[in-house]
């Protein structure tokens, strides 16, 4: 008998619903994390009475009520709607793409104009099957909007060629025919009221978290600890990078304490230009209505990433080779019959953390039929 059923490296959404949810049924669980939080990137730093998204913002959102319901079961949410705005060369226009960035746009008034023109645009570049974000982007959204908002944008947040990444991407986005800046179209969104750690603390309340630990450095030790260990981190890390190094983008925060009540008006203001290096300004208190005297904001530059410069690795690219290389380690730690993966990182998988609460909650399900 081991002094623990789990071991969960990694106290981020995926390892802390899965050592909730398991602590849930009498099992013992120990969450370790290398950083000296828990919570993984939806931490937020308190500064000043702001919450900041230190690693960059996190709004909620889900379109299926089981998951709503759960994470309101652990802390309630408030009413927060994302609605971005886009600046391009001095003028700001709505997100994502609706009847408002098209009056913007073109001056156009009814749908009925604002379909003709972008039909247009659809149609002149003539794409049947697109087979890039490039393409996806022109044959969904026409010429103008593509070349305003996404082409610049996106090759300065991805560091590539729109030409070169996944359309995948881009699909993320809605476009619609109505006067509706709501970023998301799902059924429910939110931020925790006072912030995302009390929902990361409302998940660890019962169990047993040890800080500052790396599993990889520590691994042969602690693998003695636990019957199974719960993986979250990347797989190349874990498999000494033998099949090469998987591919991800980064980013850098430059966090900045303003001595003005509001500063830019708008929680999320995007940059779409290329010429300017970073890819959106973030005003943290606006997620939650706040009323304070000051204000945070956070630009965000983007950044390669490589697991020797220090950076994190925060968006998976997932092109073809990297997705092949992810299966074959997959493959490694499925021979390894201990070992359950899960989350953004182990999943390679560009998840929001409605999608990271599904598969964990499945996992556990997973888990506890096999018991
Ligand atoms: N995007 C864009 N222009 C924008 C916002 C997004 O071209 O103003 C593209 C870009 O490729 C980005 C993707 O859409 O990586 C997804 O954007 P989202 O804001 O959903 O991504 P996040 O960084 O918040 O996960």
């Amino acid at each position: 008998m081991k002094q623990y059923d789990y071991l969960i490296a990694g106290a981020g959404v995926f390892g802390a619903i899965f050592a909730h949810e398991m602590s849930k049924r009498g099992k013992k669980c120990l969450v370790i994390d290398r950083r000296g939080h828990t919570g993984g990137n939806t931490y937020c730093k308190n500064i000043e009475g702001i919450n900041v998204h230190i690693y960059g913002a996190h709004i909620f959102h889900t379109n299926d009520e089981r998951i709503w319901n759960y994470v309101n079961s652990l802390t309630a949410f408030n009413r927060y709607t994302n609605s971005p705005l886009a600046m391009y060369k001095g003028k700001l226009y709505n997100l994502p793409f609706n009847m408002n960035t098209f009056q913007q746009l073109w001056g156009v008034i009814t749908p009925e104009e604002a379909k003709r023109k972008i039909e247009e645009q659809i149609s002149e570049v003539a794409i049947k099957k697109p087979g890039n974000l490039e393409e996806q982007a022109l044959s969904l959204v026409g010429t103008d909007i593509y070349n305003y908002f996404i082409k610049e944008y996106t090759e300065k947040q991805w560091g590539r060629k729109a030409t070169e990444l996944p359309p995948e991407i881009i699909r993320r986005i809605p476009i619609r025919f109505t006067y509706d800046n709501n970023y998301f179209n799902d059924k429910y969104q939110g931020i925790p009221i006072g912030g995302y750690n009390r929902l990361t603390d409302a998940l660890l309340k019962n169990v047993e978290v040890k800080l500052g630990i790396d599993y990889i450095t520590n691994r042969s030790v602690l693998n003695e600890l636990a019957e199974k260990i719960i993986y979250t981190g990347t797989l190349d890390e874990l498999f000494d990078f033998r099949l090469g190094n998987l591919e991800y983008r980064s980013l850098r925060f430059d966090h900045q304490l303003k001595e003005t009540p509001n500063y830019q008006g708008n929680a999320v203001i995007n940059y779409t230009e290329k010429n300017i290096p970073f890819t959106r300004i973030i005003e943290h208190k606006h997620f939650e209505f706040g009323q304070q005297k000051h204000t945070v904001i956070t630009k965000e530059y983007p950044l390669e990433y490589s697991p020797q410069n220090g950076a994190e690795p925060y968006y998976p690219i997932n092109d073809h080779k990297n997705d092949l290389m992810h299966s074959r380690y997959r493959n490694l730690a499925l021979d390894t019959g201990n070992l359950i993966l899960g989350g953004r990182l182990a999943d390679f998988k560009y998840y929001d953390m409605h999608q990271v609460i599904a598969s964990a909650l499945k996992a556990v399900q997973k888990e506890v039929e096999s018991l």
